[in-house]
Formats: C-alpha cells, structure tokens, sequence
C-alpha cells in the first residue's frame, strides 16, 4: 500500500506547520483550516480507520488531544472546539490515515464557523435500542 500523505508529513517528505511530535503521534496544522488554529493530530502508526488503530497509539493520541486543545484555545482565544474524527468516504474520509481534526469555535467571529453540523436525530425505540446494546456488547472483545 502507497504511503498516505500524512505519513510523508510525518517524515518532512512533505512540509507542515508541526505542532507536537513524540515516538507514537504527530501534529500540525490543516492547510485547509475551517477556523484559525484548525490542527490535525496523527497516529504515527499508518492505520486508515480507528477501528484498525492499536490501543497503545489510540492511548497516545488520548494523552495528546486535551494538551493540544488547551494550547490551541489559548493561542486563538476561541472559546470552544470541535474534535472531528472521520473514518471511511461515506463518512467525509479524504485521507486514508487516522487524523483528529480539533477545530476552534468563534463566538461571534465571520471566519469562526467553518465547521457547519446537521444534527437530525432519529428516535430509539427502546426494545430495538436494547437488541442493538446486547450486540454491540456481544463484539466489543473483539
Ligand atoms: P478528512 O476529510 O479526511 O477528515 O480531512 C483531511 C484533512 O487533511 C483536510 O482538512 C485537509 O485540509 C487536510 N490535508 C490534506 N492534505 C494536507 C496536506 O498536505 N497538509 C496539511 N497540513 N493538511 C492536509
């Protein structure tokens, strides 16, 4: 499989604005930022989806994240964020590489509300909600 573009960022094959860097997780800025301090953070491991992450770079990309977003917040002054994660195309997925988008929120800011969300929540029915618990219960060793 050909490297992912995220994995020739992490090897200065290609240049970023790096953010933050240990042995397991890289982070830098979207260049294509939805708001000013839009960082993307990155498992080293090149997995594609985060259900093909191993626990020890999710572990990493756990500590990494509310650090980042404390950093960020403060260099911005935004006053919320979005942490946005993608996994497959039909999921808005355009690189096949894990990444956690962190995208700052503006109150009152023209530049500040890049990221739109449609929210149209449906209704769980309690006795299908409690077969779906069971089975999803039923996998999570996996
Ligand atoms: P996705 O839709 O896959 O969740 O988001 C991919 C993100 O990667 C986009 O926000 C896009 O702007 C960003 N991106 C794609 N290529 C590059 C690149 O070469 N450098 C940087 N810094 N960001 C990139």
């Amino acid at each position: 499989m050909a490297d992912s573009i995220f994995t020739r960022i992490i090897r200065g094959e290609i240049p970023s604005h790096r953010l933050y860097e240990d042995d397991r997780v890289f982070a830098f800025l979207d260049i294509g930022p939805l708001s000013q301090g839009h960082a993307l953070v990155v498992p080293k491991e090149p997995a594609e989806t985060i259900d093909k992450l191993s626990d020890e770079s999710a572990a990493a990309i756990g500590r990494c994240l509310p650090r980042l977003a404390r950093a960020i917040l403060k260099a911005t002054g935004a006053t919320a964020f979005n942490i946005l994660q993608n996994n497959g195309r039909a999921a808005h997925q355009a690189v096949p590489h894990v990444h956690f988008h962190i995208i700052p929120r503006f109150e009152n800011r023209p530049d500040g509300a890049g990221l739109e969300i449609t929210w149209r929540a449906q209704k769980l029915e309690s006795a299908a909600g409690a077969d779906l618990a069971r089975k999803i219960i039923a996998n999570l060793a996996g």
